[in-house]
């Protein structure tokens, strides 16, 4: 058995949680073989052993955990967009009622769930009246097209669902949409030699990155910033798009705009050292800016990215758009390489 023996949840809390490091991704909450790693709910920057660890307790080799976390991988990063086959500007070719840029997101999986491409989405939806999110597996394409638009607020692991996926749903052609922190600890995965680790990288078939200058605390931003300061209660919230500040569309067409300002002090601390805008280690990666209004910026990677896009234009369910600027997306993601303190 091939693992990174020595490596333990302890390693991760001296080098990681207590350094402020962690970005939430959930990799380590997934593959500890223990279900030993969990974020609890009064403590939300980092998770914390319980009970229990193979590695620690019982001497037997282990080290998942550490193996999959990308505040202590040695990704690099490639150039400030990272490699690509080529950016294209895309919408869905049908409605999609909650998407948040072009839907095109949503698109492509949907089309990939009808036509046995995957046979699983793994992805970060929300309970649309108290906004919490959930780490969930989709499997059918109505309930991706009803999970669609963003969630910018933190409030689980995000990757937890990758291990109910794996292990209780044995599905084996998994896509995941993860923000760029999500996408590193997924290559670690992929290029990890740890056994334990080897059936959620083989069970990967499609990697969707979506674009992300940074996460906000759940209690903080609904309770404290939307609740207590701007009365609004989350029930109320229709849509949350951040461009250049918050703007809030309330159920009845309200528009408020909060300025990113306002919006600093829940920010995860995990997300202020992080230098990825555009997830480059995703097959696809997704975001807003650099498109018309009403499409979704893509950044096509990998030759299985290229295949998932070309199946879905050629069946109608995309539909392409050239004009593409990058000007504005290099300059974002300049500004978040120059954040931080880069990896190495
Ligand atoms: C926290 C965050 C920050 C972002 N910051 C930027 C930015 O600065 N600039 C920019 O251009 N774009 C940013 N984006 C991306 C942008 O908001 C859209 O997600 C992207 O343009 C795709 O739009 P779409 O209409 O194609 O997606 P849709 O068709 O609406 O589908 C989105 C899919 O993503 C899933 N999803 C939503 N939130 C999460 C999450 N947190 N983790 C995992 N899966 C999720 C949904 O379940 C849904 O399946 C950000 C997204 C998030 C979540
Ligand atoms: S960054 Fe991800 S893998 Fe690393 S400790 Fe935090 S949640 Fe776990
Ligand atoms: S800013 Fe970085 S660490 Fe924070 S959620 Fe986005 S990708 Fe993850």
């Amino acid at each position: 058995m091939s693992v990174v023996s020595g490596s333990s949840y302890q390693d991760l809390q001296r080098e990681v949680w207590n350094a402020g490091r962690c970005s939430g991704c959930g990799a380590c909450v997934a593959v500890c073989p223990a279900d030993a790693i969990v974020f609890c709910s009064d403590q939300t920057i980092c998770p914390e052993n319980r009970f229990y660890c193979k590695e620690v307790v019982d001497g037997v080799p282990c080290g998942a955990c550490y193996a999959v976390c990308p505040r202590v991988g040695t990704i690099q990063g490639r150039g400030l967009l990272g490699e690509y086959r080529s950016i294209i500007a895309a919408k869905a070719g049908s409605e999609i009622p909650h998407k948040q840029s072009g839907g095109a997101v949503t698109a492509i999986l949907t089309h990939a769930l009808e036509t046995d491409m995957i046979d699983a989405v793994v992805t970060v939806t929300e309970d649309r009246f108290t906004l919490q999110p959930q780490s969930v597996v989709i499997t059918s394409s109505g309930d991706l097209i009803r999970h669609a638009g963003s969630r910018y607020a933190w409030w689980v692991p995000l990757l937890a669902a990758l291990k109910e996926a794996v292990l209780k749903k044995k599905c084996r052609r998994i896509a995941v949409i993860g923000l760029p922190c999500v996408t590193e600890a997924l290559a670690l995965m992929k290029k990890s030699d740890n056994d334990l680790v080897r059936p959620y990288a083989r069970s990967i078939r499609l990697v969707l990155g979506l674009f992300c200058t940074e996460t906000f605390d759940y209690d903080h931003l609904v309770g404290d910033i939307l609740g207590r300061r701007y009365k609004l209660m989350p029930y109320d919230i229709e849509r949350l798009n951040v461009k250049g500040g918050l703007d809030v569309t309330k159920t009845d067409g309200e528009v408020i705009r909060i300025p990113l300002k306002e919006l600093e002090e829940a920010i995860r601390p995990g997300c202020t050292i992080c230098t990825d805008l555009t997830a480059r280690e995703a097959d696809i990666s997704a975001g807003a800016i650099g498109s018309p209004e009403g499409y979704t910026t893509l950044i096509i990677r990998s030759g299985v990215g290229e295949a998932f896009v070309h199946s879905a234009v050629a069946a109608g369910a995309l539909i392409v758009d050239e004009t593409i600027d990058r000007q504005p997306i290099e300059s974002l993601a300049a500004k978040k390489a120059a954040r931080g303190i880069p990896r190495g």
